[in-house]
């Protein structure tokens, strides 16, 4: 039995070949799957009892698992997921002025082996399929629906580095943006990777005019090499590089996330070098925005979070130079750890 939120659109309807069905009931199923949002097949109404037995020889409608669901008082709510091998992946609901964003995983961990990151510690132990990709979504987008809300954005940051489970990212990115299922827009759709250089030559090129996010971090070779493994592979110049291809073909505005560790990236000089390295790169300098994110502590690692003031400074020195930036604000900070941390405690005490 395969889930049927394993299969995008093309394969689905490859499939329904297969067994003898016609093409346009993939239109039908994915309309009932991500639009009416049914849990049975006995549920679609336009296809006969004998289609649908057919079905149900191969195909499931499953779910996810909620190991725990945390509500914030902003808003937010954490999903632990519990996968069919007892694995363990979160999922956030954000609450915005502008709308419901899903913060969706990728991986079962992941071997990026960012310094600061709770998750890369175990390393990565498997991809994500597709149902699980997408069922986050539908999750969340199922819990909306008692409020008459829906999924506005979707941003991959959770654990794992999505351009290492590129073919997947790609299904779930064309399944989240079917026209008659969530439509979720591609331009609310962003996609945040540590630099996998190639990847992200490939992703300017996807039909889809997905955002790119790329997590920076450090504004030299040296310190990113130390905070990020991925530096010592792709070097600052070849991601700069990469950057502007991308926003050449895309014409997308490139997103730079810049976390604040304390005595680490955080001084005014370090500030100074990134802006100097942002107006060095010839296109994306022109149309990028910094987001500066608050550091969510992870007990085993040594970093600390910037005090607000310090991080304003900062922010002071992008802004006086021309720079668009942001400080993000922090979303469920009174509800469990951020980042990876849910995941990582369970799998640390079951492994
Ligand atoms: N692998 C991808 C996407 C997942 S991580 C990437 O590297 O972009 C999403 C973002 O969260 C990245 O910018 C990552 O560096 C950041 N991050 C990881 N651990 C964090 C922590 N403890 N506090 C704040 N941000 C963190």
């Amino acid at each position: 039995m395969q889930s049927v939120y394993n299969y995008s659109f093309d394969e689905l309807v490859t499939f329904l070949e297969s067994i003898g069905e016609k093409k346009f009931r993939a239109t039908q199923i994915f309309e009932w799957l991500y639009r009416a949002r049914v849990s049975s097949f006995d549920e679609m109404t336009n296809l006969s009892s004998k289609t649908i037995e057919k079905l149900k020889e191969h195909l499931i409608i499953d779910n996810l698992e909620v190991e725990t669901k945390e509500v914030s008082k902003d808003g937010t709510i954490k999903f632990l997921f519990k996968l069919p091998d007892e694995r363990f992946i979160e999922t956030v609901l954000m609450t915005h002025n502008y709308g419901n964003s899903v913060c969706v995983t990728s991986q079962v961990g992941c071997n990026m082996g960012c310094a600061f990151c709770a998750s890369g510690e175990l390393g990565k132990i498997r991809n994500l399929t597709l149902s699980e990709m997408v069922l986050q979504v539908l999750m969340v987008q199922k819990e909306l629906d008692k409020e008459n809300r829906r999924v506005s954005n979707i941003v991959v940051m959770g654990i794992g580095e999505p351009f290492d489970n590129y073919d997947t990212l790609l299904k779930f990115l064309r399944v989240v943006n079917y026209p008659k299922g969530l439509e979720i827009g591609a331009r609310h759709i962003t996609v945040s990777t540590c630099g996998i250089v190639p990847k992200i030559k490939e992703f300017a090129d996807f039909d889809l005019q997905i955002n790119l996010a790329i997590s920076l971090h450090a504004p030299n070779d040296v310190l990113r090499s130390n905070l990020m493994k991925i530096n010592k592979r792709y070097q600052l110049s070849e991601v700069m590089d990469a950057l502007n291809y991308y926003f050449v073909k895309t014409n997308r505005r490139v997103t730079f996330e810049y976390i604040l560790l304390e005595g680490v990236n955080d001084s005014l000089a370090h500030a100074k070098e990134l802006v100097d390295l942002i107006k060095a790169t010839d296109e994306v300098g022109k149309c990028c925005y910094v987001n500066l994110i608050p550091y969510n502590e992870v007990s085993t690692k040594p970093f600390k979070r910037t005090s607000h003031e310090q991080a304003e400074r900062f922010f002071k020195v992008l802004h006086d130079n021309n720079i668009q930036a942001t400080l993000r604000m922090e979303h469920g900070s009174d509800i469990s750890a951020a980042c990876g941390q849910l995941r990582a405690k369970k799998e640390r005490r079951n492994g």
